[in-house]
């Protein structure tokens, strides 16, 4: 979720209640996942930093080294990768952010209308074409 603009851009504060904060409420990951065990997958990300892997547990992914665990239900193919179903912990009812601002991860920080096109889009968001703005991993 990006902060609220002054400006005439797209922004989350006056969407949220149509997208409900789509972007915090999966992850997405690019690469090819493992089977790990009968309940998880593992998806090996390289060079995950510190950052990187605080959010992943917020959304309830477990971090051993640059392994990152998901429960294979929550997960599903789309187009491009594998999105996993799984609400960041930090998400209010409001479908604000309990971090925001400076508390929360910098993946999140750095989402803008500008550079959204680096991260996955989903249904929902006005900042891309299509949908929210997952970082991708
Ligand atoms: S930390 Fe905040 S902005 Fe980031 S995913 Fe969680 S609720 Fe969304
Ligand atoms: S889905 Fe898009 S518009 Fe909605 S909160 Fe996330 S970034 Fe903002």
């Amino acid at each position: 979720m990006t902060e609220h603009s002054e400006s005439d851009q797209p922004n989350c504060i006056e969407n949220i209640w149509r997208c409900r904060a789509s972007c915090c409420r999966h992850l997405f990951f690019q690469i090819e996942p493992d089977d790990f065990s009968e309940w998880y997958w593992a998806f090996d990300v390289p060079e995950i930093t510190r950052d990187d892997a605080d959010y992943l547990i917020l959304h309830g992914a477990k971090v051993l080294l640059d392994l990152v665990l998901v429960r294979k239900n929550d997960v599903k193919k789309v187009d491009g990768g594998y999105e996993v179903d799984s609400i960041c912990k930090a998400l209010m009812d409001d479908f604000t952010c309990n971090l925001h601002p400076d508390r929360k991860p910098v993946v999140c920080k750095e989402l803008t209308a500008e550079n959204v096109g680096l991260y996955h889009l989903t249904d929902g968001c006005v900042l891309g074409e299509s949908g929210n703005s997952s970082p991708r991993f």
